[in-house]
Parts: C-alpha cells; structure tokens; sequence
C-alpha cells in the first residue's frame, strides 16, 4: 500500500491552497500527449500516471486516509476533480477506485478488504464493471447470468455486454442471478470474479468511431469459490444501488460542453462564420445553454458542499449536459462543411480539429449512466410528481 499514514490532512488546506497543489501537480506531471484525447484512455496509456499518483498517495481521491486513500470532503473532492478536467486530464481505467473499491470497502469482509484494496490501489487489480445483459440495460433488474451453488463455489453462466474495456481489466464485478423464484430485484447478488478464470471468453465490440472500447464477456461455466460474494445471498441489489447520486454529479460537469465549445468558436473564428447571422445565432444559443447548465451544476456542487444528498432532480443535469453537448457537436460537423464529415484531424484554415470523433463521442453521453428516457421519467415521476 502507498504510504497512508504520510497522506495529510487535506480538508485541513484551504481551498485554495490545496487547489494550487493539485494544480502545479497535474501540470507537472500528466503526459502532455494524453491531454484532452478524445477517446476512452486503455491501461497502457495510463499505467505510467497511475503509478505517479498512486506514489504519491493521491489515486483514491473519495477513500478514507486508513484504507489508502486522500479522505477528501465533499469540497476538496470537487476541486481534485476540476483540476483534472481543467487540464484535460484522461479517465483511466479506475472503476476500482470509484466504484468497486467504496463498495469492498462498505459490504467486503475483513479478508476481501485485506487482498482486494492494496491490489486495487495499486493497479495489480483493474477492474470493469459487468451489469448489462442483452436484454437488461435500463431494466437491469431482468438480468438472466446465473450462478448456482456448487461445494464451495458458484457456477456462472451467461453474457454481458457493453463492459467497457473489459480488455484491460483484470477482474470484474458482476450482478447474477442466484434465485430465479424471488422477484426480479431480490434474487441476485454481487461477485467479484477474476478475469482469469477457465470458462470466461471476451468479444471486443468495435464502436462507431473505430475503437473498441468494450466487450461482450461469455461466462461458461466458471467455477469461482464462495468468498467471491460481495455482501449477502441474494442482496447485491442493495450493493450495487449503494452508488448513485455523487456519480451522476460528474457525469453532469459542463467541462465537455466547454472543450466542444472552445473547439467550434476557434473554427468558426478561422471560417468566419460568426459574421453569418443564422449561425451565430446558433452558436449564442449554445454558449447560454452551457451557461444554464453551469449554473446548475454549481447549485448541486453547493448543496454537496454543504452536506446534503443529491435528490433525483439531480437527473435533470445530466440530460441537459449531455444533449447539450451532443448539440455542439452536430453544429461543430456543420462548422467544417465538407471538411467536417472526413475522419481524422483536418486543417481549417490553420486550426487543426477532428470534426467526427467529438461526435461519436458525444453520441453514447445519453445512453450510459441511464438514459435521458430514463433520467425524464425519474423526473416526472419523483419530481413532478406526474400520474404513471
Ligand atoms: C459507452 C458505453 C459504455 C458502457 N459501459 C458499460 C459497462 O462498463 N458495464 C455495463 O454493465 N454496462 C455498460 N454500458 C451499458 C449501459 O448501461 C446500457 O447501454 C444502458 O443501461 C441502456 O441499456 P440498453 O443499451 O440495453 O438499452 P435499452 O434499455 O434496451 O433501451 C433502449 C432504448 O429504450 C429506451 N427505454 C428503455 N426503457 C425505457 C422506459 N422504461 N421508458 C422510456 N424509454 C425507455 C432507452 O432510453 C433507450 O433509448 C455502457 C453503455 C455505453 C453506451
């Protein structure tokens, strides 16, 4: 494990100050060439700036300083993430960190807690995450991946989908189905389950923009022993709903509407499109609606800054920083004209821009994270309070 015990108290710095650190860090230290990349960064990219945080005891932001990590407040947590942002810093594979690791460290036994957390601090254990079936994405609750006790294992059988980079990962933690007569919520539980195991067959799914970025993962057979059970029997539902709110909060970072936008003002700049009056009234209308969406943003950071829970209303950020994006990305190709629909970095009179990868890019932003169909009937229902 890094050296815990060294990691200060950050919540003690004022804000500013532990800003100035983070920001001279970062700026130190990220690989320049892996600013501001538009695709999901893969391990190998990544390990390097990994190991320099880890060493550094800053690669588990939202963890308690005893288990390793920065123990940041609400606050402090808030300003990591925006430095980060700020200079383009890329997402590594750290589903470990945000998402299972907080759920080991709140349901794991005292030995899971002990082999899994050094591990996933680390980097020795990457981890995907493997809810989505082909028929259980925004009903996820109709899951079918099945594992049958056997001795002292389980027997998983099934298919997942769309686990991003499970190519990368060495281990995945996985929602199966444990009772098939208890209703559809109550009879699955939560595994974590290596990647290495016999039985276990990966399927690299290329995506629009050419990467492949996630897999199906085949499960046939794989015998894994009892004490890869996350929780209780049947309950991983409740461990796997122990994550919401915080999470949807960081998906709703106006920051990729702001990098869309600095893009298509310096291309329409070098074309001189602001003077077209139909298209700088487009492009004004966007410029308020990324506005709009910062201020609401900075109404939701202010109320975790103050301690209080995320309501649903929270959904409403992440539709309008996603279409709003997805936006900014359509105006952005009409921007380029016939440039603007040719794969690959063009010129436009001397700025240099990828007119499509924005695009595809922005196009999953209001599937994953549950949809903007969902996020609208979690507001009618839990907000507006509409009929069903
Ligand atoms: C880039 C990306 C990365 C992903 N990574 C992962 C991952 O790592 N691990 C993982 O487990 N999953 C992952 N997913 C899967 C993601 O969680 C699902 O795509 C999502 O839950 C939607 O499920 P689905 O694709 O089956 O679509 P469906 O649920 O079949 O939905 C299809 C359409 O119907 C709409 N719809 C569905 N139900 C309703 C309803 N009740 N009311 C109104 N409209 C409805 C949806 O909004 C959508 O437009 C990823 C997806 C993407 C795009």
């Amino acid at each position: 494990m890094s050296a815990a015990a060294a990691i200060p108290d950050y919540n003690a710095k004022s804000d500013e100050d532990f800003r100035s650190e983070v920001r001279a860090f970062v700026e130190r230290e990220y690989p320049p060439q892996l600013r501001f990349i538009l695709q999901r960064a893969r391990w190998h990219e990544m390990k390097g700036w990994w190991g320099k945080l880890y060493a550094k005891g800053w690669i588990a932001p939202n963890w308690p300083r005893e288990d390793g990590g920065m123990g940041l407040d609400a606050g402090k947590m808030l300003i990591y993430m925006e430095e980060f942002e700020r200079h383009g810093c890329a997402r590594p594979p750290d589903q470990g960190i945000t998402q299972v690791g907080p759920l080991i460290l709140r349901f794991g036994t005292p030995a899971q807690k002990a082999w899994y957390l050094p591990r996933t601090l680390s980097g020795e254990c990457i981890w995907c995450q493997g809810y989505s079936e082909p028929n259980a994405g925004s009903d996820l609750a109709s899951l079918q991946t099945a594992a049958v006790i056997d001795g002292d294992d389980f027997v998983i059988n099934g298919q997942k989908i769309w686990t991003s980079l499970a190519d990368d990962a060495t281990h995945i933690y996985l929602l199966v189905r444990t009772d098939k007569s208890a209703k559809k919520q109550q009879g699955i539980s939560f595994l974590l389950v290596d990647m290495k195991t016999p039985g276990i067959q990966l399927r690299p799914i290329v995506n629009l923009a050419g990467h492949g970025e996630f897999c199906q993962v085949f499960f046939d057979n794989v015998r894994v022993p009892r004490n890869t059970l996350l929780g209780q029997m049947n309950d991983g539902w409740t461990v796997a709903k122990a994550l919401l709110g915080f999470e949807r909060l960081g998906i709703g970072s106006p920051r990729r509407p702001q990098y869309a936008l600095r893009r298509l003002e310096a291309v329409a700049r070098a074309k001189g499109l602001l003077e077209d009056p139909g298209f700088s009234d487009r492009f004004i209308a966007l410029k308020l609606d990324i506005e709009d969406g910062a201020a609401l943003y900075g109404r939701f950071v202010e109320q975790v800054k103050r301690g209080e829970p995320l309501g649903q209303d929270v959904s409403m950020l992440k539709i309008w920083t996603m279409e709003t994006w997805q936006r900014l990305t359509e105006l952005l190709i009409e921007a380029g004209a016939e440039q603007g629909v040719v794969a690959g970095v063009q010129d436009v009179a001397g700025v240099e821009t990828d007119f499509l990868n924005p695009f595809y890019y922005s196009r999953p932003a209001t599937i994953y994270g549950g949809s903007s169909e969902i996020q609208r009937n979690i507001l009618a229902k839990y907000v507006l309070k509409l009929p069903s």
